[in-house]
């Protein structure tokens, strides 16, 4: 049976994720940035918590983790290079190991970057990805910890994952992120379809997320620092990918 997901918004921007496996019956929050919202969705649902998923350890999405565990006592799954950042972490994993939610197998990516131990966790069977604050809608995380070479690299994993995979990530931040890339794509067509697509979600307030890996690779600047035309439009041309990704998210920065 696939997967069945549920976003909703925490805090004021963050995401809230839970991933339902109907066969087991088991169900995961990807990170836990609001106790609250996640009980909300989980009442709506009828479903049970029995993991949590954490991305890596900023407050906004671990705050929720102590009461839901002490709650549900459900099982923490957390980076093992945060772990010791993360409260209650029953399991910690790596690049290469599987997560299982009932009968869901996740693969766990590191994504380094926006902090030197970012996990993202790839539902290949479901064609699911949870990215956390790695790559998001028409954007990317802050580099808070990594360098932007290691931001890059990161990115370009997410990009490789199978183009029919949907992505889920922490915020949403879709309309500001259009809006900035449009300054470094003026003339990409898909980014205007998205933008024109985004501007009618958030109309009729839903989430303009997920998004398939296959959208994002053609309206994502961040995704597109190797494409010639990117380079030569910022004054790059010839430049190392790294190189052109770095100006770009520094663009942002200052956007
Ligand atoms: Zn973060």
């Amino acid at each position: 049976m696939p997967a069945e997901t549920r976003i909703f918004i925490c805090r004021s921007d963050n995401y809230g994720v839970l991933l339902h496996d109907p066969e087991s019956g088991a169900t995961a929050a990807i990170d836990a940035p609001e106790a609250a919202p996640i009980e909300a969705a989980l009442k709506a649902s009828g479903w049970r918590l029995t993991d949590i998923l954490v991305t890596h350890h900023h407050a906004d999405h671990t705050d929720g983790i102590p009461a839901l565990k002490q709650k549900h006592k459900c099982r923490v799954v957390a980076p093992a290079a945060e772990a010791a950042k993360i409260p209650a972490v029953d399991e910690t994993v790596r690049e290469g190991d599987k997560v299982k939610v009932g009968s869901l197998v996740g693969n766990v990516l590191e994504t380094p970057g926006h902090t030197l131990g970012h996990i993202s966790y790839w539902f290949h069977g479901d064609r699911l990805a949870f990215v956390g604050d790695t790559l998001f809608s028409i954007g990317c995380g802050r580099v808070i910890e990594g360098t932007p070479e290691q931001m890059w690299r990161s990115l370009v994993k997410l990009r490789d994952l199978p183009n029919e995979t949907e992505f889920y990530c922490g915020h949403e931040y879709t309309a500001a992120n259009i809006k900035f890339a449009r300054t470094i794509e003026p003339n990409n067509k898909d980014l205007a379809a998205r933008e024109a697509e985004a501007k009618q979600e958030i109309a009729a307030g839903r989430p303009t997320i997920p998004v398939t890996i296959a959208e994002e690779k053609l309206a994502n600047p961040f995704l597109r620092a190797d494409v010639p035309e990117v380079a030569a439009g910022i004054g790059m041309a010839g430049k190392p990918a790294a190189e052109v990704f770095a100006e770009i998210r520094a663009r942002k920065n200052k956007f």
